[in-house]
């Protein structure tokens, strides 16, 4: 399964992992704060994702494909998926542990999949609006 995510999309979605997992060392003020701000700029479809996923257990529900494997669970991912997954700005499922998977080569600063994305994304239909 793949959903299409931009750039900053992915990066929210890393950012609300680490919120997760420095829930302790938070306040729960700063938690919440946090975890609103990252959420706003998160379609729905990846935030229930995202959450069915913690809330099945499967923290951290974002993993980096490592070498061809899902970090999250370490078992090697399809040579298709892996194929797809670093040619399209998208989040995929890892077959093994269903955890949401990327390439992290695509989020790095100045990706150049980063800006004809977010270019072709500026249509006005999206997902909140910024001023
Ligand atoms: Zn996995």
């Amino acid at each position: 399964m793949k959903i299409e995510a931009t750039v900053k999309q992915i990066r929210a979605l890393l950012q609300l992992a680490e919120l997760n997992e420095g829930v302790d060392k938070l306040s729960l003020e700063a938690y919440h704060r946090g975890r609103e701000a990252v959420q706003r700029g998160l379609p729905r479809l990846l935030l229930e994702r995202y959450q069915s996923l913690v809330a099945a257990g499967r923290t951290p529900a974002v993993a980096a494909i490592e070498r061809g494997a899902c970090s999250g669970c370490h078992v090697r991912l399809p040579t298709m998926l892996e194929h797809q997954a670093g040619r399209s700005l998208a989040v995929y499922t890892c077959p093994h542990c269903r955890r949401m998977v990327y390439a992290r080569e695509l989020i790095r600063e100045g990706s150049h999949l980063e800006e004809a994305k977010s270019s072709a994304r500026a249509a006005p239909a999206s997902v909140g609006r910024r001023s």
